[in-house]
């Protein structure tokens, strides 16, 4: 039989498992803590836990703990890129970034994805398996503990589609946002999806006030659906009315995902038509040159081009940015790195 994951446990679920091993409840309160707050790599950094309860531990349940197998730092900002092995031998990628306002950490949901989005290197080979709740949260551990810093904002934007593993993604953001546990507030952490809209109308019925970004990557859905294949299950105005509703039931912020490639999407008639479509939606429009990949032959808008079409929609009275982009000097697009690491292996 199969070990229960632990760390993947809530403090009610944790204390049930607790005193069905005959133990009492205070154990379980005091393990939650070694786990989600001291964020112990195994249990034997718990020293208030006796060695006959660590060895009953272990016999009755797995402990999820990423191991980095491969750390890049970037030489122009000071985000890294972290390669984490997971017990399986399957191997994910996060990135820390350091912010004025605070640190940022991007995880991933998924190893691999299965969206096929055409400009990304996550999901060339498909979906591999959906991230277990603890697989999500010890990425942020894992960081915190190796870089000593602390994390004050996620962002659910690594490999993976996060609202195709819709069930372990809640119960990570309950697990992040758990008062006993480290007590990210719910309005640091951000999910992006590329847009399943059944998912989003759930989510949106959740109660929470995490922030929602949607890869949007077009101006209409012709054009969407050449980029991303999704595109063909749910319309451009049916997955930007879910995010209407996401955003009327919430009131969280609102981002719309546009990677910027060079003749494909980044024309003045398509500043133009994105303008149309976004009018009088309150949210913001987040730009990127798209990462070029060498599996693909798309190439990044140039930084006059990108700016360009910024003016373009500002003069529309949008709201946009132009993404910083982090650490290019380190495979910092989706799944980059973890795909030259199999390469390399
Ligand atoms: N599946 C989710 C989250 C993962 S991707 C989603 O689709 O939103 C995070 C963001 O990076 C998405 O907006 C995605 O479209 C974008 N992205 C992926 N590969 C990229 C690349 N090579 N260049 C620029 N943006 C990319």
């Amino acid at each position: 039989m199969e070990k229960t994951d632990i760390k993947s446990l809530t403090l009610a679920e944790l204390t049930e498992a607790i005193k069905g091993l005959g133990e009492p409840a205070f154990r379980a309160k005091q393990l939650y803590e070694w786990m989600h707050r001291k964020m112990a790599r195994d249990y034997e950094e718990m020293t208030n836990i006796s060695k006959a309860l660590k060895q009953k531990l272990s016999d009755n349940f797995a402990y999820t703990c990423l191991r980095a197998v491969r750390v890049q730092e970037s030489q122009i900002d000071d985000t890294k890129k972290f390669l984490f092995a997971l017990s399986d031998g399957n191997v994910i990628e996060s990135v820390f970034m350091k912010y004025k306002f605070g640190n940022s950490v991007c995880i991933s949901s998924q190893v691999g994805c299965r969206m096929g989005c055409k400009f990304c290197a996550s999901t060339l080979d498909g979906v591999e398996r959906n991230l277990l709740p603890s697989e999500m949260l010890d990425q942020i551990y894992s960081i915190a503990r190796i870089t000593g810093e602390k994390i004050s904002r996620v962002v659910v934007m690594g490999s993976g589609e996060p609202l195709d593993n819709y069930d372990n993604l809640l119960k990570f953001i309950k697990l992040l946002t758990d008062e006993n546990g480290i007590n990210m507030s719910q309005r640091n952490l951000t999910v992006s999806t590329c847009g399943i809209v059944p998912n989003i109308l759930r989510l949106a019925e959740e109660n929470l006030s995490i922030n929602l970004a949607l890869s949007l990557h077009a101006s209409n859905n012709d054009k969407r659906k050449e980029l991303m294949p999704i595109a063909n299950q749910y319309e451009i105005h049916e997955v930007l009315d879910a995010c209407k509703t996401y955003f009327d039931k919430t009131d969280r912020q609102l981002t719309f995902e546009y990677s910027l490639v060079s003749g494909v999407n980044d024309t003045e008639e398509d500043a133009a038509e994105l303008s149309e479509l976004l009018k009088g939606i309150n949210a913001v429009v987040n730009l990127i040159p798209v990462n070029p990949i060498k599996e693909r032959t798309f190439k990044p808008t140039d930084r006059a081009g990108a700016l360009s079409f910024k003016n373009k929609l500002e003069k529309n009275h949008i709201n946009v940015t132009i993404r910083r982009e982090m650490g290019r000097d380190i495979d910092g697009a989706c799944g980059q790195l973890r795909r030259r690491h199999l390469e390399e292996e």
